[in-house]
């Protein structure tokens, strides 16, 4: 009898140690039945806790933010590796895992606490790591989540409390991949190039018109990415992906815009992703990126737990596909970086073609549209009614703009924030030690047009003509010379090409060079064109058909006169002439240094 009860006793005790340890080990997600995400501070704990526990899980820091605050990175290794050269060296895939680059959608910092704390604590998905290991951020945007509020996100259904979605200086971390003005950026592009991930998962919530999808996602497949990551993308991870995500109760769909805004109906688009974002970055970087956009309306609890499955199906693929991801991978690079079998052309922007286009189902919701009484807008109503909407998806995209690659590009030594956002990507160069003149072609800008309004921060370029011209220049040492036949091929290219998406040209890095700094005096310049003319008659012709052309320009005896400026030896040379050098040749690029 007596030992009866002391068994009983022990495990009475035992079942409430078990339940202590349950207890200790649920996040503040599961605490709060689902209503709460974590505080910074909690953030951090969490992520120490998990270290702590297992000799699996490190804890690291990978930069500051503005306001000081360290920015968590978990590294999972089955062996207890940190190091990359570690890493990979047992041949394992890295999967790198971001949470709450925006911080008021931390779906993915609660779904990566869970996944970690059941791999070492439950011992379940384990297997996982056989062939991958993982650097997780539970929150990027720290300053943003240290702004925690319950009224940061006015559309969306939870958690109850949430950062923001900027960082302290109001820039958004998700378009600052390739301006990289940001020190999480610089940090993030840090550890990037430093482990080089197979994989890169960006945990978002959107807003937009309602449909059924508790998860939309967006990957790369349509030009900015290696062909033969590509075709890996679209025939084996996207349908399986989509059909265990079916399988689960939780059907996905790409990540799309609508064709016209709110409205479902009017069409769906999809775009190649801009490389100021997540996965449109790392695509020019040869590795796949996966962007996850739970939908705002729904509950926290399911938008938690299919960002939960996303990661744990995308690591399943990874791992059984292990082999075949490193020699894609292997080859993209060998690819960007031969002369030989390397592309000689790049296209550095898309369009999407709206002559193109498929039908295809779309989970929506029904709803009317009815003229408000307050606005005079149109109000998109929706019903709690799904239904299947059979409607068009334009997805085909057009080159818009595509360049031919030179040997190199020259960053003269006067732009050192722009040689340094060049560093900061893993850009391979080497830097000249003597002054040069060469031969160079570059561009000459004109019909510029800028932005009315600040753009992140940047007066960005939003429109202008750039036509090819070649001269010769002087570049002073220090001068930064960048190959182009490197892995990177398609960052710097993006970055160095004035027309691409995201140049330094576009983010308004060069605005100076376009300014005029020398003045003539129109009493000067009267008689000096009066000169002019008596030594090239042809010139009154000329001046004559640009006043026709430009009957409100040449109502300004200022502009009459700047026309003959321009013409005159006086005429800055350089005005409007990109400073990067592309270099053609060869033999210049020896004589530069390069060996
Ligand atoms: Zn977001």
């Amino acid at each position: 009898m007596k030992t009866t009860l002391i068994i009983l006793l022990n495990l009475a005790i035992m079942v409430a140690i078990g339940q202590d340890k349950e207890e200790q080990w649920l996040t503040k997600f599961e605490k709060s039945n689902y209503m709460q995400t974590v505080s910074y501070d909690e953030c951090i704990a969490f992520s120490k806790k998990l270290a702590h526990k297992s000799e699996i899980v490190h804890y690291s820091e990978i930069g500051w933010s503005p306001q000081k605050r360290a920015i968590p990175m978990l590294i999972i290794d089955k062996d207890g590796y940190t190091l990359p050269e570690d890493i990979k060296k047992t041949g394992r895939l890295i999967m790198f895992i971001q949470a709450g680059i925006h911080a008021g959608e931390p779906d993915g910092t609660d779904a990566g606490f869970m996944l970690i704390r059941d791999m070492i604590i439950y011992q379940k998905h384990l297997g996982l790591l056989d062939k991958v290991s993982i650097l997780f951020i539970p929150s990027f945007n720290v300053d943003g989540l240290a702004r925690m509020s319950a009224y940061n996100r006015i559309n969306q259904n939870g958690p109850e409390e949430m950062g923001w979605r900027t960082n302290s200086n109001n820039l958004n971390l998700n378009r600052d991949y390739m301006k990289a003005d940001s020190p999480e950026m610089k940090a993030w592009l840090k550890v990037f190039h430093q482990y080089l991930p197979d994989f890169f998962i960006d945990c978002h919530t959107t807003d937009g018109a309602d449909y059924q999808y508790v998860a939309t996602y967006g990957i790369e497949t349509y030009g900015n990415m290696d062909n033969e990551l590509t075709q890996w993308l679209s025939h084996y991870y996207e349908p399986k992906l989509k059909e265990q995500m079916q399988q689960k109760g939780s059907p996905i769909f790409p990540y799309v815009s609508f064709k016209k805004w709110h409205d479902p109906r009017s069409g769906l688009v999809r775009r190649v992703g801009t490389p100021m974002i997540s996965q449109g970055y790392t695509a020019l970087q040869n590795r796949i990126g996966l962007l996850i956009e739970t939908h705002m309306l729904k509950a926290y609890k399911p938008r938690v737990y299919a960002t939960y499955n996303l990661l744990v199906m995308s690591l399943e693929m990874m791992n059984a596909e292990a082999k075949t991801l490193k020699k894609l991978h292997h080859n993209a690079d060998l690819l960007m970086s031969s002369e030989k079998l390397g592309p000689q052309k790049l296209c550095v922007a898309y369009q999407v073609d709206y002559m193109d286009t498929t039908q295809v189902d779309f989970l929506g919701i029904e709803y009317d549209m009815q003229v408000s009484d307050l606005t005079g807008g149109e109000w998109f109503q929706y019903s709690k009614t799904p239904a299947t909407f059979q409607i068009d998806l334009f997805e085909n995209q057009v080159e818009e703009t595509v360049v031919k690659l030179p040997k190199a590009y020259i960053i003269p030594v006067e732009y050192p924030e722009v040689q340094e956002i060049i560093k900061s990507h893993g850009i391979s160069f080497f830097i000249t030690d003597k002054k040069h003149t060469i031969e160079i072609e570059t561009y000459k800008f004109s019909q510029q047009k800028w932005g009315q309004n600040p753009y992140e921060g940047h007066h960005s370029l939003t429109s202008f003509k750039a036509d090819p011209i070649q001269r010769k220049t002087t570049y002073e040492a220090g001068a930064m010379v960048v190959p182009v036949r490197q892995r990177a091929l398609k960052v710097l290219t993006y970055l160095l090409e004035p027309k691409a998406d995201n140049s330094f040209v576009s983010w308004g890095f060069f605005n100076a060079s376009m300014e005029q700094k020398e003045y003539s005096e129109t009493y000067v310049m009267e008689k000096m064109a009066r000169k002019m003319i008596a030594e090239n008659p042809d010139l009154l012709t000329e001046f004559e058909a640009w006043k026709k052309e430009n009957p409100q320009r040449a109502k300004s005896q200022w502009l009459q006169c700047n026309w003959f400026y321009q013409k005159s030896p006086y005429w800055d040379q350089k005005k409007d002439v990109y400073p990067v050098g592309k270099i053609t040749d060869q033999k210049v690029l020896f004589l530069l240094g390069q060996h």
